[in-house]
């Protein structure tokens, strides 16, 4: 049978790979220049591994790509612990604290005894516990508030929350809180080379399937003749739309009803925007990962990368990311690299001890990078199946209650193949 899969992103590879492996004639469509999606990467002449364009990690939980890339014969995938810590505006002074264990949150001087007990009590819980209906009822405001106390929520939550959802941080169902808690691992994984050389490794092997390839193939409409799907003026048996949904909704108007479509319309998504800094010294001196609990600072995260993946694998030199998340209408999307550099520095100079020299920059923004998961998200996002029996959906609005990630979309790639 002839397939068509739309995206060439780590969901369209995986499902790429099992449809291949039953024998069927497969296609990617990829847009970009290179495979990867989300999680591409780039690398400079005298790097040896890539970087991707925004800061990526797995966690010890992440069985599915695990598994998958056992499967497939990939061994670069290794953990360690990297330093993780939050950065607090104590009176003026800015200070960091590590929250990643019990010991952590005991020590941590913002909040009282009682506070950090019934904090502890609820994150053990929420590790524990299933998933709940209840979870699917309450904001993680509401449940944050309700179950550690409205000072845990005012200290600890609410500037995460808003730097990860901005303005819909208010709206975010408990469902996510569950499994970012539920799913969260201490020990953090990255892959020898870069997450690109995984992508790299796994576009060789489909080649070597057969697998037809398709980049800088932008996907302009998709059209049915008889029982075939037409894109970009070639004939399908059976579609897979790895396409962010409203992409889909764009792409097959002349397939589906405005009725069908209309709910993916009403999805909301968030951009990424990373900046990426090198430097001739480190900008967090040991730290990997400190997210930015002031609204003091104008970001959401600073991850050192070379605090994580070693430095010499870059030809010595220092990489750090600096991550926001925002509206379509933030107006960080329409300012430059110099401009966006010159509204971090100040900041940067306010957190680091070191008195580090930017020797070069890289601006990265990607729409759609963030589903937001509000109370009404679970009824609008698509499932496997369509109203056409022949097309399919797999794409990150389905990983839902779990946050987007590389491990759920070879969960994804590999579910959907089942009911083809
Ligand atoms: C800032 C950020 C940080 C992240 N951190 C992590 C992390 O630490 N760990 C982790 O595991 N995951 C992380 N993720 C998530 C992870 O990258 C994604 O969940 C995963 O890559 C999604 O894969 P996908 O194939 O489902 O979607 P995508 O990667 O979005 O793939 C969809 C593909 O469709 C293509 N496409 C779109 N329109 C068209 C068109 N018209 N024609 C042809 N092709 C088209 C796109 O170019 C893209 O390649 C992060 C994501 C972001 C944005």
């Amino acid at each position: 049978m002839k397939i068509a899969i739309l995206g060439g992103g780590i969901t369209g590879l995986t499902a790429g790979y099992y449809l291949a492996k039953k024998g069927h004639q497969v296609t990617i469509i990829e847009k970009g220049e290179v495979l990867g999606g989300l999680a591409t990467g780039f690398k400079e002449k005298d790097w040896d591994w890539y970087l991707e364009r925004a800061y990526h990690h797995l966690f010890a939980s992440d069985s599915d790509i695990l598994n998958f890339a056992k499967e497939i014969g990939y061994k670069k995938i290794y953990f360690n612990k990297p330093i993780t810590s939050s950065l607090f505006l104590v009176g003026d002074k800015l200070s960091a604290f590590p929250l990643d264990t019990p010991i952590d949150l005991l020590m941590f001087p913002l909040l009282g005894l009682i506070d950090k007990l019934r904090a502890g009590i609820i994150i053990l819980f929420l590790k524990l516990s299933p998933f709940l209906p209840v979870y699917k009822t309450m904001t993680s405001e509401e449940f944050l508030k309700k179950t550690m106390g409205i000072k845990v929520w005012n200290v600890l939550w609410q500037q995460l929350f808003r730097g990860k959802f901005g303005k819909y941080a208010g709206i975010i169902s408990s469902s996510f809180i569950w499994a970012r808690i539920n799913k969260r691992t201490k020990a953090l994984g990255y892959i020898e080379g870069g997450f690109q050389n995984f992508i790299d490794y796994i576009e060789d092997m489909l080649k070597r399937m057969r697998v037809s390839i398709l980049k800088s193939c932008e996907i302009k409409d998709i059209k049915k003749k008889g029982s075939k799907f037409v894109i970009n003026n070639i004939e399908y048996d059976k579609v897979i739309s790895t396409l962010p949904s409203p992409v889909l909704s764009r792409l097959a108007s002349g397939l589906f009803s405005k009725e069908y479509l209309f709910r993916f319309d009403k999805l909301k998504y968030l951009n990424a925007i990373t900046l990426i800094l090198e430097t001739d010294k480190p900008i967090l001196d040991k730290t990997y990962w400190l997210n930015i609990c002031t609204e003091k600072i104008p970001f959401m995260v600073l991850a050192q990368h070379t605090n994580f993946a070693d430095k010499k694998n870059y030809n010595g030199r220092h990489l750090a990311y600096v991550g926001w998340y925002v509206d379509g209408d933030s107006k960080l999307l329409k300012m430059n690299k110099d401009e966006i550099l010159k509204l971090v520095l100040p900041h940067l100079r306010k957190i680091s001890n070191s008195k580090f020299q930017i020797s070069n920059s890289y601006l990265f923004k990607a729409p759609w990078a963030q589903p937001i998961f509000d109370k009404e998200f679970e009824k609008n996002k698509p499932d496997f199946v369509t109203p056409d029996k022949n097309f399919f959906i797999a794409n990150l609005d389905m990983t839902y209650p779990y946050d987007r990630g590389t491990n759920y979309a070879v969960k994804l790639g590999k579910e959907v193949i089942e009911l083809i």
